[in-house]
């Protein structure tokens, strides 16, 4: 790797040059795109710099799981870029596509002090060079998205992964998901891209997406970011309120029961799930004897043990290889709020869909 001062004064040099004013007409540490040619002649010049590239794909709302991932690929990366577009291929029609938070102008206030946290921490790593903030023409060129299973445009399915787990209630979700990806590493040709742990199935289709279409990039996973009582962190937390926020914990408390029956010697489907669904249905019926003001009600929609590689449902782990843990829950709306209570953003009224997963390391 070469040192800091060389790479430092080369990054001066372009942002002088392409330092640009965005929305808020405030100078920003890193340029804003909307479009692909100015980006991609960007990453030409990076290129010809020999300087790395490190992408964070997100849909924006930004928290410290995405800090995380944007810290990691500045380890890793003399630049990083951080795309924010909320794909609506992957959200089905019914699904929360128009209430999915967006929050701009906060976002790359948190990039602009990242940076910031960048240039004092650590002089020799990497810095958010570009932010891309495509509108939907310019991700979706020829015709308008489409959100319907059997709908037309130019996508990627990789299958049998995507219809498995997530992808049984989402079915076009892993599309939407491998489709904008794959637009992204076109367009970005990353050196590295980086996603969370949080998404373990999103991991394995990228994986995949990655091995059989043989895209020049490394995927890196970065582990899950919790709040402090181990809830992960994710952009939709927001609609929870105070009350479906500290029921809405079942499912990681479900999953440390489990969690805790492989590390004691179980291997068994029955022994480990019994453990995470005694948890979710305890709480579940502590729940419903609660009043409508009192009380937030939820559905599982599953809790799966599955090999690390195809996702398939495993009847007994072998330990020499592992498995993965995930799970999802569905907070349904409250039925009644107190007087002045802290719904969350919607009052209440959004439904929430919680996924978690826990990786059970090899024991050899
Ligand atoms: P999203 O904006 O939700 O699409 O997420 C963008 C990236 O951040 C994905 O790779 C997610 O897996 C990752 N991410 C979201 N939440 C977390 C978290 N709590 N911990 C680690 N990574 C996360």
């Amino acid at each position: 790797m070469f040192g800091w001062t060389r790479r430092f004064s080369t990054a001066t040099s372009f942002l002088k040059t392409t330092t640009m004013a965005v929305s808020s007409r405030q100078q920003h540490t890193f340029q804003v795109f909307r479009d692909v040619p100015p980006l991609r002649k960007l990453r030409r010049e990076l290129l010809l710099s020999n300087r790395t590239v490190g992408l964070v794909p997100t849909m924006g709302a930004l928290h410290e799981g995405h800090l995380a991932l944007i810290r990691q690929a500045a380890a890793e990366n003399t630049d990083v870029f951080v795309s924010i577009y909320v794909n609506p291929t992957q959200f089905g029609v019914t699904e929360d596509l128009s209430s999915y938070p967006r929050t701009w102008d906060s976002d790359v206030a948190k990039l602009e002090e990242l940076n910031a946290e960048l240039a004092r921490q650590n002089t020799n790593s990497g810095r958010i060079t570009a932010i891309l903030a495509p509108t939907t023409k310019v991700m979706y060129p020829t015709l308008p998205p489409s959100s319907d299973v059997d709908g037309d445009g130019s996508f990627v399915t990789i299958t049998p992964l995507s219809r498995k787990l997530e992808g049984a209630s989402r079915p076009v979700f892993f599309r939407g998901v491998a489709t904008v990806c794959m637009k992204l590493f076109n367009i970005v040709h990353a050196d590295r891209a980086y996603f969370g742990q949080k998404d373990v199935q999103q991991t394995v289709v990228i994986k995949r997406l990655v091995k059989d279409f043989y895209i020049d990039t490394e995927i890196k996973i970065g582990d899950t970011v919790r709040e402090h009582d181990g809830l992960a962190m994710s952009s939709r937390n927001v609609y929870l309120g105070k009350r479906r926020r500290a029921v809405g914990l079942v499912l990681y408390e479900a999953m440390k029961a489990a969690e805790n029956a492989y590390n004691a010697g179980k291997v068994s489907r029955s022994e480990i799930l019994d453990a995470a669904n005694s948890v979710t249905e305890r709480v579940l019926s502590e729940q419903k004897v609660l009043s409508p003001t009192e009380r937030a009600l939820y559905e599982v929609d599953y809790i799966s043990l599955a090999d690390p590689d195809t996702l398939d449902e495993l009847e007994v782990v072998d330990p020499a290889k592992g498995a993965i843990l995930s799970g999802a829950v569905k907070m349904a709306p409250l039925e009644e709020a107190k007087p002045g209570e802290d719904c969350g953003l919607g009052d209440g009224q959004v439904p929430v869909r919680l996924i978690d997963n826990l990786i059970f390391k090899p024991r050899v």
